[in-house]
């Protein structure tokens, strides 16, 4: 089965042939948003409270460089360990590593119960594949990361949007939704400093969701890039520990070491791992094995990676505080435990004024855009991570120059020219 939207062989140029046409998966998989935005942020002149990128001071340049001359010296029977095709589960060492926790990941469990990704990102993407087919009903948070929005739409499931509160996913709104008959082979959540909310979600919060999981047979994935972002307390531990046969953790060494490097991992119960495997060969063989080691070595390295991660909280929790002080007078907005996001509600529509705000040499994410069910016309994501503390506070002076000249703010109500409630930021 394909698309219709085709070349018409009728009216197709006789030279030509006509394009083979593209899959009914390819179809359902929108662009994202923000990477979107990223592309109008880029210019010189705007501060861009926008992205989600991890400081550029925090990226580990010189450690990553010793790394790789160390892991390029690695061989095994084969060569250079390196340079030579690896198991598609991942290099044995990372997944003991990963198993047994690290001062940047929490203790998961059994390292053949480990199978590392290329990013967190492709743990999604594989769970989609052996667990979604189209119309499975997939719960994920409302508001959304983005990302797995787009990766379980492009499953073709069919999407149910469960609030978020100051405390994470509202399990309580969750259990309502499943004794009238919700039935998601999936629940989806970021239970540490979630993307875009913020929140933290408490032991009790995890512990509900850890039995409803039991009772109504879902499985539950968290999405954990943002463990070790905590400014105060390290976050409760995993749901994993709570519910084993039933939750795939995620984690990721790109919001701690470096994204581009591209190597995350994923615990999943046991019958969940060939299948996840096998997902994974057809994708990639497996993750490069050059940033596997890379990334094995700086999560063995204590002396190094205490420091670092002390340096980024610090610096994350200055950032934080200083954007949430600077915007405090005209967006409402908690201040975050951890992570890299600060999520808030202004008097404006956040859709509406982002023209207006990248004139005035300013960006970030409107609320819509992460928007499942409920409306978020005036909700607004602004990250913390990337600017300093003097540009954050410039940034949020221009931000509200730009929310100052909206007058007045377009009623909360369904706008049937923005089709689902979602409008496309590009
Ligand atoms: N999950 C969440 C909640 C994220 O915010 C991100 C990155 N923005 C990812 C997964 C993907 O991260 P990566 O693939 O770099 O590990």
């Amino acid at each position: 089965m394909h698309c219709t939207e085709t070349a018409d062989p009728e009216t197709a140029e006789p030279s030509s042939p006509p394009r083979p046409p593209l899959s009914l998966t390819s179809g359902r998989s929108s662009s994202s948003a923000i990477r979107d935005l990223l592309r109008i942020t880029r210019s010189p002149g705007i501060l861009s409270l926008a992205g989600g990128l991890p400081a550029p001071e925090c990226l580990p340049t010189d450690r990553v460089r010793s790394a790789a001359d160390r892991a390029l010296s690695i061989s095994g029977p084969c060569g250079p360990t390196a340079l030579q095709y690896g198991p598609t589960e991942g290099i044995d060492a990372l997944r003991e590593t990963v198993a047994v926790g690290t001062l940047a990941s929490p203790t998961l469990g059994r390292a053949n119960q480990v199978v590392i990704t290329t990013g967190s990102q492709q743990g999604l993407a594989l769970v989609a594949r052996v667990l979604v087919d189209p119309g499975t009903p997939v719960a994920v948070e409302d508001p959304v990361y983005l990302g797995a929005r787009q990766v379980f739409a492009g499953a073709g499931a069919e999407i149910v949007g469960i609030p978020v509160d100051a405390n994470g996913l509202d399990t309580d709104d969750l259990e309502l939704r499943l004794r009238q008959g919700l039935r998601p082979s999936i629940v989806t959540c970021v239970p540490n400093f979630s993307n875009p909310s913020g929140a933290c979600l408490p032991i009790a919060r995890r512990l509900h969701l850890a039995t409803l999981a039991q009772q109504y047979g879902f499985l539950i994935v968290e999405d954990d890039p943002y463990h070790a972002l905590y400014f105060d307390d390290p976050p409760p531990p995993p749901i994993a520990q709570l519910a084993p046969d039933r939750t795939v953790t995620l984690g990721s060494a790109s919001k701690v070491i470096a994204p581009g490097l591209r190597v995350g991992w994923l615990h999943a119960p046991e019958w969940l791992l060939q299948p996840i495997v096998r997902a994974k060969q057809t994708l990639d063989l497996h993750t490069p094995a050059l940033t596997q080691l890379i990334v094995t070595e700086i999560l063995n390295d204590a002396a190094f990676l205490e420091p670092h991660l002390e340096s980024t909280r610090d610096r994350y929790e200055r950032r934080a505080r200083a954007l949430h002080a600077a915007v405090s007078g005209f967006i409402d907005a908690a201040m975050p435990s951890g992570g890299m996001f600060l999520w808030g509600c202004a008097e404006v529509d956040t859709t509406a004024t982002l023209d207006q705000a990248i004139t005035g040499g300013v960006a970030y994410v409107p609320g819509d855009v992460f928007t499942v069910e409920d409306l978020t016309h005036r909700w607004l994501r602004l990250s913390f991570a990337t600017l300093n503390e003097e540009r954050l506070t410039e940034a949020a002076a221009r931000l509200e120059s730009a929310f100052a000249g909206i007058e007045r703010p377009r009623p909360q109500v369904p706008d049937p020219s923005v089709g689902s409630h979602r409008p496309r930021v590009q």
